[in-house]
């Protein structure tokens, strides 16, 4: 079974430059002091906690106590209350992330290094006084203006001047995160909600993202599931057999020459045989497809793991890209290589990590209830990463800050990773 593709919505991520006026740019940079100053606070709070008491300190405990810090502290109040427990949640998910053994023990950050803060919600759900009715209201209003600027309203903040040099559907925004480069210059990053289909629609491209494998060669996002050539498994087995022959004969006699000659034979055939079926299979990928995404595979490291050795050796997945590659340039078709960083574990469906033995065949994400094949799901995340190649823009995460601090270290290296929660998750394996 494969998921309709309606049923997925990405999150694209939006650069745009900032030009804030000086008040403005007072204004943020107070933010940043006041909103760094709280990060580190959150953080000692539950390193002391655990410290102390050996408490785990969650996220919504710090979430409730942000009232009582605000009378502490009343400069807290100059901060957006929601920018407020974004920062919290920057907190929550550097630990996490240590949790996870993903990243190193939370650090402190310096004032230099706190860059971003984020409006998690640009749209936010409130009865309507009159009628009780459940209406969206805009927590930051875009204000267009002729030409290529428009002003941001944002709350307690002020006008921000952004040059918007990409055309978005403000209705479908998310979150909003103003950022500060090394260079003292903003950026706004916004994030939109979009269909994959209307990504497809825009871009007027039949898109794939392929994993390669051990069990099956490839597996498309398409659900299609392409197995290793069994001729060439059968020729494999002569060749053992043949090389077995060899080892008994005396080196250098005329029926050890013959032998050796019959096995250079076999290798030939063997050779040939994968050639011709990776040129068919490149020839098939580049016909049905305009923008194919593979892992960048690091085959040398993975070779060095020396059970799966001879597999990745015969399966031709180098030469398969190869191939595909320079098909596609003649056909106009495009190859990207992808990140391979957790294609595997990352749910295609929540961006929930799961890790997972070789052995295991079967992706069953525990958060959002996903089932599907293990190499479909990689596919999946590959089309995914892939696709932000095809859009321009970076395709992000629900619980990502795509070009924030993110979780209080760097943001994700490609800023490329899951979809929004939103969505129908396919279930059962296709094929
Ligand atoms: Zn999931």
């Amino acid at each position: 079974m494969s998921r309709t593709r309606e049923e997925i919505k990405f999150l694209l991520t939006y650069k745009f430059r900032a030009y804030p006026s000086v008040l403005l740019e007072y204004k943020m940079e107070n933010w940043l002091y006041i909103l760094c100053n709280l990060y580190n606070h959150a953080l000692e709070e539950r390193k002391r906690a655990w410290k102390e008491e050996k408490k785990t300190i969650t996220y919504s405990h710090q979430q409730n106590s942000l009232p009582e810090l605000k009378r502490k502290d009343p400069f807290l109040k100059l901060v957006h209350s929601q920018v407020l427990q974004d920062c919290l949640r920057r907190v929550d998910n550097a630990f996490q992330k240590f949790f996870r053994k993903e990243a190193k023990y939370p650090k402190k950050k310096k004032l230099s290094r706190y860059n971003s803060f984020t409006f998690p919600q640009v749209w936010m759900k409130q009865k309507d006084k009159l009628t009780g009715d459940p209406k969206l209201t805009e927590v930051i209003k875009l204000e267009r203006k002729n030409g290529r600027f428009v002003y941001l309203h944002l709350p307690k903040l002020g006008k921000l001047k952004i040059r918007l040099h990409k055309q978005i559907d403000w209705t479908r925004a998310k979150t909003v995160t103003i950022k500060r480069e090394p260079s003292g210059k903003w950026y706004v990053c916004i994030t939109v909600e979009v269909e994959l289909e209307e990504i497809l629609r825009e871009a007027q491209e039949r898109v794939v993202g392929i994993d390669l494998g051990v069990k099956n060669l490839a597996t498309t996002s398409e659900g299609e599931f392409i197995q290793h050539p069994k001729f060439l498994q059968k020729l494999e087995k002569r060749l053992k057999r043949e090389q077995k022959k060899l080892s008994r004969k005396k080196k250098g006699s005329t029926n050890w020459e013959k032998q050796k000659e019959r096995l250079a034979k076999i290798h030939e055939r063997i050779r040939n045989a994968r050639r011709d079926f990776l040129h068919k299979l490149s020839r098939y990928l580049v016909d049905s497809y305009d923008h194919i995404s593979f892992e960048n595979l690091n085959i040398k490291e993975l070779v060095q793991n020396i059970s799966l050795a001879k597999l990745i050796l015969d399966a031709g997945w180098g030469t398969l890209i190869t191939f595909a590659t320079y098909k596609a340039v003649m056909a106009g078709a495009r190859v990207v290589r992808v990140d391979p960083s957790y294609t595997t574990q990352d749910c295609s469906v929540c961006g929930f990590r799961v890790p997972k033995t070789l052995a295991e065949r079967l992706h069953e994400c525990p958060e959002c209830g996903a089932v599907m094949d293990r190499d479909y799901n990689a596919s999946l995340n590959i089309l995914r990463k892939g696709l932000a190649h095809l859009t321009g823009g970076r395709v992000g995460a629900t619980r990502t800050y795509a070009c924030g601090e993110g979780s209080g270290g760097a943001p994700s290296q490609e800023g490329v990773s899951h979809p929004s929660l939103k969505q129908e998750s396919p279930r059962g394996s296709p094929g």
